[in-house]
């Protein structure tokens, strides 16, 4: 099991507010799979991801990552595993202004101390990959947000991570770059079996996914293997 996260919670405080965005989540994911979260604003689905991704620690309860206990780790062990071991792709692109394409994607290449060679060869296999060949030294504002969210993904997969968190990847986008980006996901996960956990409100883009989870104040409300119900679907026509 890649992921397995028991009785997990996050308790936000606030001065006196105490928020309560996990409460009690239980979920396992098996490596190579490709999962959607979905839920209403509020229900702790980035609270969850940042756990998933080691951002951020649980108050409560434990999450082992390739069968390690993550929770019990201290900051700089967690940093190690986040670099080492996942990948993020987030809504806003988050990428470093003034900087190229290509130094935006060295950069996980940079902090690991891979030779400056090295790092240009492979920020220009991942850009390539994700259909950017030619726009290397593009600068953000060069870029559309669909080049920009692609640049991001080659930022999250130059490193080789076994695992791809993906907090809403298309909600900036429109239709079109949106169904690119879920194309260049679902090739990763079918092609290279990277795992990909991907939050979303939209349906249609959840329909990439081989699984979906409804989360719903901090705790699992559906888990449903959407392949299946479609096999299963279609046995009964
Ligand atoms: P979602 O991503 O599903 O919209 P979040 O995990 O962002 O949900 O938020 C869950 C709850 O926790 C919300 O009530 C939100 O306001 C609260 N929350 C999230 N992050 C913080 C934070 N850093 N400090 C305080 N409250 C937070
Ligand atoms: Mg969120």
């Amino acid at each position: 099991m890649l992921i397995r996260c028991e009785d997990l919670w996050k308790i936000y405080r606030l001065g006196d507010v105490e928020v309560q965005a996990l409460r009690g989540l239980h979920l396992s994911i098996q490596q190579g799979e490709f999962v959607a979260i979905m839920g209403a604003s509020g229900s702790g689905k980035s609270s969850l991801m940042n756990i998933l991704g080691c951002l951020d620690q649980p108050t409560k309860g434990r999450y082992w990552l390739n069968n390690v206990n993550v929770a019990a780790l201290r900051s700089d062990a967690l940093a190690e595993i986040r670099n080492k071991q996942i990948g993020f792709v987030f809504q806003n692109f988050n990428l470093i202004p003034r900087t190229s394409a290509l130094e935006n994607t060295q950069l996980p290449l940079f902090y690991r101390g891979i030779p400056l060679r090295e790092q240009r060869v492979m920020a220009m296999e991942a850009l390539r990959r994700v259909g950017l060949q030619g726009r290397e030294r593009h600068y953000p504002t060069q870029l559309s947000g669909g080049q920009q969210q692609r640049v991001a993904i080659a930022r999250a997969l130059v490193t080789g991570p076994s695992l791809l968190l993906a907090d809403e990847p298309t909600g900036n986008l429109d239709t079109e770059s949106s169904r690119e980006i879920m194309i260049i996901l679902d090739e990763l996960n079918k092609a290279h079996g990277m795992t990909i956990v991907l939050v979303t409100h939209e349906t249609d883009i959840a329909t990439y996914a081989n699984r979906e989870i409804i989360i719903k104040d901090g705790r699992v409300l559906l888990d449903r293997n959407t392949r299946a119900d479609l096999q299963q679907l279609s046995s009964e026509v």
